[in-house]
């Protein structure tokens, strides 16, 4: 992975959207420049930064203490809103990026929602199911004192899901009650559940939101294609990553009748020229341990079908949409310049580094940025907190009704912005929510 700070990437992304909306000829006044100016500078620095230790009782009883921060970046239109990572890479610029991108995306779809991130330094995969929860409860209770439905409010990230989710709104409501000099009544203990996003249905999760980021990303890819103009054939795809967000997308684009030729997860890739059944490649991942040899297409896995690939080989694959749905900077000045794809569809968040964004963009390739194409998670984690607080539970086909018509909305927007700003969709989406922030 390039060694890029992401943080930089995303003052790089914000700096170039404030210059072209600068110099777009608007007509303001010096008042209104100042108090802009002012604004913008003010959006370059988190509010407020917590750090956290938290304390592990090991298996083979020895103690091991784990960092994690959570980063509230800005809560201009509503509480903070972001996911919690655990990754052995997580640093406190990384989650910086991660809550900055948070604001922007939650403005892109118009959510009343800030940005917020939080993450800890941690390979999960190497914890048992005990040390997990411990570590999970244990960051819930270290920033219990900061979050809330209308404070902050976080949700499932890279490697995090909706049973952590489970123990963290347990922890927190634990925390809570012990605090409280009254009894907190049944009423308010559901309301303090619109604390965390993003969990499982019996604790109060939205129906649809676990595979709402990939869903999203299919409703924002098939608005712009429609804008697109493109001749009608069979698309391909080839994405990167396999993990909740991937695998959903693979899934969502292939059900749309995309041939998805390439998927691959963190040890590596599989190529599948005919085409790549997700459904069948994540039980066969399940049942080998590892994606290597799944060369599931049709209705059936044949190692003849299909060979191994590297993650980097799949970004160069010569495809109609090439999707990273891993982690940051994978697409950057090393190899923007030999990416075949006609559409990069950013569902990770911040894979493609500010540099590569320009030899992209020379090259006629259209990037749907992350800010757009993955923000059909937080705007189901919006309805998953707002149905906890009105103490509602809607159908799978209402979630997914009123995400479709988000996932257009906010497309429109981002398309019309690019357009009379006659820049990219990155810096259209930008400027659609720096619009709605100042
Ligand atoms: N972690 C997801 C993201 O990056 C979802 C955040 C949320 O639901 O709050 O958008």
């Amino acid at each position: 992975m390039s060694h890029i700070n992401p943080f930089t990437n995303a003052m790089q992304q914000f700096v170039q959207a404030v210059a072209v909306l600068s110099q777009s000829g608007r007509k303001v006044s010096k008042k209104e420049i100042k108090l802009f100016k002012e604004k913008i500078e003010l959006m370059r620095f988190p509010k407020r930064i917590i750090n956290v230790s938290v304390p592990v009782r090991m298996d083979d009883g020895s103690l091991k203490i784990f960092e994690g921060y959570r980063v509230q970046y800005d809560n201009t239109r509503g509480p903070y809103k972001g996911g919690i990572r655990f990754h052995p890479a997580v640093n406190l610029d990384e989650v910086k990026a991660l809550s900055f991108w948070m604001t922007m995306k939650c403005a892109v779809a118009n959510l009343p929602l800030g940005g917020g991130k939080g993450g800890v330094i941690v390979n999960p995969k190497e914890l048992s199911e005990s040390e997990l929860e411990q570590l999970s409860r244990g960051y819930a209770s270290a920033i219990a004192n900061v979050i809330g439905p209308d404070i902050d409010v976080p949700a499932p990230d890279v490697n995090t899901n909706g049973k952590i989710m489970g123990w963290m709104v347990d922890e927190f409501i634990k925390v809570k009650s012990q605090k409280s000099k009254v009894r907190i009544s049944k009423t308010e203990r559901e309301k303090l559940k619109a604390t965390f996003t993003g969990k499982l249905i019996a604790d109060g999760g939205s129906e649809g939101r676990e595979e709402a980021t990939g869903l999203g990303g299919l409703y924002v890819l098939q608005a712009v294609i429609k804008r697109m103009q493109s001749p009608k054939k069979q698309l391909t795809a080839a994405i990167q990553g396999f993990g909740n967000v991937g695998y959903n997308a693979a899934r969502f684009l292939f059900d749309s009748g995309i041939k998805v030729i390439a998927v691959s997860d963190s040890k590596g890739g599989i190529y599948v020229p005919d085409g790549i059944n997700p459904e069948m490649t994540l039980a066969c991942k399940k049942k080998n341990g590892m994606l290597s040899g799944c060369y599931c297409s049709g209705s059936v896995c044949d190692v003849s079908k299909g060979k191994p690939i590297s993650n980097e080989e799949l970004l160069l694959l010569d495809v109609d949409i090439l999707v990273p749905a891993a982690l940051e900077n994978v697409i950057n000045k090393d190899n923007a310049g030999k990416i075949k794809a006609r559409i990069i569809l950013e569902m990770a968040n911040g894979p493609t580094t500010a540099e590569a964004d320009i030899a992209l963009h020379d090259k006629g390739i259209i990037v749907v940025p992350d800010i757009l194409a993955n923000s059909g998670g937080v705007t189901v984690s919006a309805f998953e907190w707002e149905q906890n607080l009105r103490g509602l539970h809607w159908t799978k086909k209402e979630v997914n009704r009123r995400l479709f018509d988000k996932m257009n909305e906010a497309t429109e927007n981002v398309w019309n912005a690019s357009r009379s700003f006659k820049t990219d969709l990155r810096t259209g989406a930008f400027i659609v929510a720096i619009l709605r922030l100042i």
